[in-house]
């Protein structure tokens, strides 16, 4: 365990009083002592805690303890539509419904550790349910600011957590570096979506999924990128094995936006080195239309030192790969989860990623917790009374026989 953070640009140190930014304005990430990593040491934890050792936290105990552990499942009849073999890793089978909580595991135990009097985070989505779950699990305090104009589902799960919940009115955008400022006057560890230590605990996907391709590594991972936060932990994770000399091989990173707000992919595609503010658009993919990622030229970095790529999709491929996920695959992701399926299939299409490349799908989010989900017209009214009648005409695979 280190407790210094370190910017992966101009590769300063700094302690944590620093804050989540180096003096050149990136993103800072904490460092790790690779020779302190026994790989496979801590077999005996579960989730997240097996990689203690890359962790800036002694002690995952609790709610936390349930971060992490997530199913890679072999999705051999989404292959044709991707173009390539796929796997999907489940992040959806977290306690709040998301890899979120990987990241507010580690930044609640150590909120927990420092004696900080409450923790906080900006979102008005995934990031807000899970940090109020792992916040009410130890009995801290938690500050979730949101937009005034939250859609009431989303709130009605947060609430139920029993946070303070602050509906801001302004410009949510200065949120982010203000909420940072005023936490680091009053003691709130405020958990956004990419300060180190969500970072750290959000790198755990990436080991993970490593880990489940030994002794080989996948040829790629593919997720999609809001803030870039959980984009920065892939890239960690790969930086963090080789350095141990645990790495295989190097997976190309490939993250994907949507079509409408995807500054991270405009930045790729006219070759710039840092991203710059979109005009975002809406999507139905909400949870990734971010447009000022705060780490997107981090992430932009990641995929190109890894060979990978930033692409986009529309909507229309959006819904198209949410409905092959539930009909091929058995699987309920959220719209903005859905974009990895769309995000790989082009990828192929445009030579990124090869047909017999193992290609591992990050489903970031369940899709169950969306209201959002359209269908159910094809259900048909039937009386009891013609029940039988109706099986039998549908499903009648005996009476076919004779
Ligand atoms: C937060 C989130 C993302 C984007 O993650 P970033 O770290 O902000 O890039 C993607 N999908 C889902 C379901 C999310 O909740
Ligand atoms: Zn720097």
């Amino acid at each position: 365990m280190t407790d210094s953070l370190r910017c992966y640009r101009c590769r300063e140190s700094s302690p944590r009083s620093a804050g989540a930014r180096c003096a050149c304005g990136e993103a800072l990430w904490f460092d790790v002592d690779a020779d302190d990593f026994d790989p496979g040491g801590h077999a005996d934890r579960s989730g997240i805690g097996r990689y203690l050792d890359l962790l800036p936290v002694d002690d995952l105990r609790g709610l936390a303890s349930a971060a992490g552990g997530t199913p890679l499942i072999r999705t051999d009849r989404l292959d044709d539509f991707a173009g390539c073999r796929t796997w999907v890793k489940d992040e959806g089978e977290h306690p709040t419904g998301s890899f979120k909580d990987r990241g507010s595991a580690v930044g609640v135990a150590d909120a927990l550790a420092r004696g900080c009097s409450a923790v906080g985070t900006v979102s008005h989505g995934n990031m807000a349910m899970s940090v109020a779950a792992h916040a009410a699990a130890v009995d801290l305090d938690c500050a979730v600011l949101v937009p005034a104009d939250i859609p009431s589902e989303r709130l009605a799960i947060i609430d139920q957590y029993g946070p303070e919940i602050l509906r801001i009115d302004g410009d949510y955008g200065r949120l982010y570096e203000e909420s940072l400022r005023v936490g680091n006057d009053l003691g709130i560890e405020f958990l956004n979506s990419d300060v180190p230590l969500r970072v750290a605990g959000q790198k755990t996907t990436t080991l993970e999924l490593v880990d489940a391709f030994r002794p080989s590594a996948p040829d790629a991972v593919v997720m999609p990128i809001s803030s870039g936060g959980h984009a920065s932990g892939a890239w960690k994770a790969l930086r963090d094995l080789r350095d141990c000399g645990a790495l295989p091989s190097t997976p190309k990173l490939c993250f994907v936006q949507a079509a409408a707000c995807d500054p991270v992919a405009t930045a790729f595609r006219n070759g710039s080195e840092t991203v710059s503010p979109a005009t975002g658009g809406e999507t139905i993919a909400y949870s990734i239309a971010n447009a000022d990622p705060p780490s997107g030229t981090r992430a932009l970095a990641a995929a190109r030192a890894t060979d990978g790529a930033v692409v986009s999709v529309d909507d229309d491929e959006i819904r198209d790969a949410k409905a092959r996920l539930a009909r091929d695959a058995g699987l309920c992701v959220e719209t903005a989860s859905a974009t990895t399926l769309a995000g790989t299939r082009r990828l192929v299409a445009e030579g990124v990623l090869a047909p017999d490349d193992r290609v591992a799908l990050v489903a970031t989010g369940s899709g169950f917790k969306e209201s959002t989900v359209t269908g159910g017209e094809r259900a048909t009214a039937v009386p009891l009374a013609d029940l039988d009648a109706t099986l039998a005409a549908r499903f009648g695979y005996w009476g076919d026989e004779s």
